[in-house]
């Protein structure tokens, strides 16, 4: 190799006619054309390049690719978190005027854009109950554009009548967005029930390590993409190659962590179940859950790594149960590898009022678990201690 004339100047990437198994990261921002000729052939698209990383970079096309064939769409992009995701549709597609539904237990930041930053805008929303499709169909408008659901809720786990709101957003040619985050593609495959446009936190249990904030969107229609794009890009919503390499690298045990996830929570929702301090538990597959015969036709069986349930008992007994189970993590995140424990009422509901939170069955012994892929026995008898210590 010849030494460069300056240590300024980058030296030519040695030449190896084998190639990396990893995908390489590619951290360059800017991207050198070799003449403004072959850089006007890149604008037009008549040769394909990157030019500079806020408009794209292959570690986001190579993971977007992967997050497209899970979701069976294509052309979808990656965007630096869960909540940019959400932005990049909301103001790619809608102007003031326009009217969007919300699910009324989706994801906090998403509840406060469709309660504050949306009416700041001129753009009005309504929130429903998406167990209820009669409900949705009641807070319909002539303005109305927009349907965004997410197909479990957090923290009480209520599946959607996605088959009913779907058909409702068919009939009045309202776009239907689903938060495919909590069920994953491996859980729930939007597409096949009508969503025109998917979209993920990938920061949860796709990168699964809780170690980057990442999102995706894809909408079916290629002119809807290009909006959604080309908003993202402007607004720089776009993500950094390191996070998206990352996110390729968990994407690779996805289907494993996943699967064994679930087999974990359903085992571990079973084993809390009917213990003395025990009031409630929910998971979808448990024949109890308010909503398992949807859960079941909808879901086939895949009742994901989320379980919640409910102690007898005030913040003090929360308190207890926490202190004693000082090898999981309790963090208001899920998704991990490893298992996490949430309390909505100091955390996620903590805005609400007591009797807000009440109404959603939200008490202080109410507690969400990200199950990991830990032995499951280990978090039996884990949780099994913590909730006899919070008696
Ligand atoms: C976490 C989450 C989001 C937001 O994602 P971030 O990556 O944290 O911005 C959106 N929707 C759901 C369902 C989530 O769980």
């Amino acid at each position: 190799m010849t030494p460069p004339k300056s240590l300024i100047r980058r030296t030519p990437w040695p030449e190896s006619s084998s190639r990396p198994v990893v995908t390489p990261l590619q951290p360059s921002v800017v991207y050198a054309s070799a003449s403004p000729d072959a850089l006007d052939a890149q604008y037009d698209g008549r040769a394909k390049g990157y030019t500079y990383a806020r408009e794209g970079h292959p570690n986001a096309d190579v993971l977007a690719t992967k997050i497209d064939a899970m979701e069976g769409g294509s052309g979808g992009i990656i965007t630096g978190s869960g909540m940019s995701a959400v932005a990049a549709v909301f103001f790619g597609l809608l102007k003031a005027g326009d009217h969007v539904i919300g699910a009324d237990q989706l994801y906090g930041r998403s509840l406060r854009m469709m309660r504050e930053d949306l009416p700041r805008l001129g753009i009005e929303t309504s929130l429903a109950d998406p167990t209820d499709a009669g409900a949705f169909a009641a807070a319909i408008r002539p303005q109305t554009r927009m349907i965004l659901l997410e197909v479990v809720s957090n923290p009480t786990l209520r599946v959607a009548d996605i088959g009913g709101i779907s058909a409702l957003a068919r009939a009045h040619g309202i776009l239907l967005v689903v938060d495919n985050t909590f069920t994953t593609p491996r859980g729930f495959r939007p597409f096949e029930h009508g969503a025109d446009i998917v979209l993920h936190s990938v920061t949860k249990l796709l990168a699964g390590h809780s170690d980057v904030t990442l999102g995706y969107v894809v909408a079916r229609d290629p002119e809807l993409q290009a909006q959604i794009t080309v908003t993202a890009v402007t607004l720089g919503l776009t993500a950094s190659p390191f996070d998206c390499w990352l996110a390729e690298r968990g994407l690779y045990s996805f289907e494993l962590r996943y699967d064994r996830a679930e087999e974990n929570a359903a085992r571990l929702a079973d084993a809390l179940s009917g213990q003395p301090n025990i009031d409630q538990v929910l998971y979808p597959m448990r024949a109890d859950h308010p909503d398992h015969n949807r859960a079941v036709a909808l879901l086939g069986g895949r009742g994901g790594n989320m379980v919640s349930f409910r102690i007898k008992g005030d913040r003090g007994a929360a308190n207890r149960l926490v202190e004693a189970a000082p090898n999981i993590a309790f963090a208001p995140t899920l998704g991990d590898i490893g298992t996490t424990l949430s309390h909505p009422a100091s955390s996620s509901h903590r805005a609400l009022t007591a009797q807000g939170r009440a109404a959603l069955g939200i008490s202080e012994g109410f507690f969400r678990v990200s199950v990991g892929v830990e032995d499951v026995g280990l978090l039996i008898d884990e949780f099994t201690a913590a909730i006899a210590a919070a008696g």
